[in-house]
């Protein structure tokens, strides 16, 4: 059978359901705005107290959202992308000969921002640069969301006991993951789909999971159902799906941000969602700052750090989570027990790639700061984790990551 007939077999997985990561994250970016001009917010998707977050929960209760949410993510997925010169441009003049651009726009059902440094002799050519940007956002998100239908996530997900194939793109997070599950002791795992599905259902019908049902559904999926192939990917298991929500944002702002040196800019820096990457230097000179959300008032910041190039991602039980019976539940699974993380109520991570903070900082949440021992050494990877609770907040960091605090931690 030829790969275009597989294709014909793969059926479409109907549109998944999440937790108003738009409503809220766009509420945050609001607040962040009050952070100051060029400041980025690590974990910019907060629950300020001064929003109505009463009828973003009723909004979530309701299940509207969800409906609503994928509707949104369609129609992004199925525009073509602006051309050159639309969208929110602002440009300011900065020192040494450079000028920076900036694009807001909406991605991955939040917000982002692109803004790129450079040199005045290319004035005129930055919408290009962020059209680019831009794209490779847009390009990443139809690829691997799960919640528009036809992404190729979706489409293996949807996909029986046969071979898949897919791009080199989504191959290669999938792989990325694989090797992240082996390296965090499984606290990553984009095969555990069924359990998070089963407890985004539960946070929805606001019904706890019974323990049979939480054992089926890790039942129906693992790494040892997904065959990676040289072109795509072999389901031994038709029940077997992936979710690369905790890392598929990394890897879009890498592509971003490559996109961005690749037209030779200054520097650049990608925020989307409170994720952030960069590389150069920013308009004004000097590092890059990027402020850290403090988790139990996500109106605030408590912490800053300052970059030259790489990512800083944030994962937290006050960002996404779901509440039943008025408690709050994390919208990360750990795999090992098939219920939501307790391990952090917020984990920041700094690494040259974004991808890997990216799923360091979900696999962290998962494991807990006992655990920061197994990042790997030597290669740019640091963490700060905060535990315990609004009255009692405590952080652990390591060393790296301290190196490169410009301000607090103040709790
Ligand atoms: P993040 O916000 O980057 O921490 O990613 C969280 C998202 O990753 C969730 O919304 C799920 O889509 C997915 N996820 C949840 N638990 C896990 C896990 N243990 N390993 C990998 N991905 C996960
Ligand atoms: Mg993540």
């Amino acid at each position: 059978m030829r790969w275009s007939e597989l294709l014909y077999l793969v059926a479409v997985l109907a549109v998944g359901t999440v937790f108003g990561a738009r409503s809220l994250s766009e509420a945050a970016r609001a607040l962040a705005r009050g952070f100051g001009e060029d400041r980025f917010v690590a974990g910019a998707a907060g629950v300020p107290r001064d929003l109505d977050v009463e009828r973003i929960r009723r909004l979530i209760r309701d299940g509207d959202l969800s409906d609503r949410e994928a509707l949104f993510w369609k129609e992004q997925a199925g525009r073509p992308s602006a051309s050159a010169g639309e969208g929110t441009e602002a440009v300011e003049s900065g020192r040494g000969g450079v000028f920076a651009a900036r694009r807001e726009i909406e991605v991955m059902g939040t917000k982002g921002v692109v803004t790129v440094v450079m040199s005045k002799r290319s004035r005129g050519g930055e919408a290009r640069v962020l059209q680019a940007a831009e794209g490779a956002l847009r390009r990443t998100e139809g690829l691997m969301s799960g919640y528009l239908a036809d992404s190729e996530v979706s489409r293996l997900n949807a996909a029986g006991t046969v071979a898949v194939p897919l791009s080199e793109e989504t191959l290669r997070v999938l792989a990325a993951a694989r090797a992240i599950h082996g390296t965090t002791d499984g606290a990553f795992d984009v095969t555990c789909m069924p359990v998070i599905d089963l407890w985004r259902r539960a946070g929805k019908e606001g019904r706890l999971p019974s323990p049979e049902a939480i054992d089926e559904a890790r039942r129906e999926s693992s790494w040892a159902d997904v065959e990676l192939l040289p072109e795509g990917v072999f389901k031994r298991r038709a029940s077997a799906r992936v979710d690369l929500g905790g890392i598929a944002k990394g890897y879009a702002l890498d592509r971003a941000i490559e996109e961005i040196r690749i037209a030779g800019c200054e520097g650049g820096i990608v925020e989307v969602g409170g994720d952030v990457s960069c590389f150069g230097r920013p308009a004004g000179g000097g590092k890059w700052r990027v402020a850290v959300r403090h988790p139990f008032e996500p109106a605030k910041a408590f912490a800053e750090i300052a970059i030259g190039s790489g990512a800083v991602c944030t994962s937290g039980d006050y960002e996404r989570f779901f509440e039943i019976d008025g408690k709050r539940y994390s919208h990360i699974i750990d795999p090992r027990t098939g219920r939501p993380a307790v391990g952090a109520a917020s984990v920041t991570v700094v690494a040259p790639a974004a991808f890997a903070a990216d799923a360091w900082a979900t696999a962290l949440t998962v494991l807990g700061p006992s655990r920061l021992d197994i990042l790997p050494p030597d290669r740019g990877v640091e963490a700060l984790v905060v535990t315990g609770s609004a009255g009692k907040p405590e952080v652990r960091m390591t060393p790296g990551f301290r190196a490169l605090l410009v301000r607090g931690p103040d709790f």
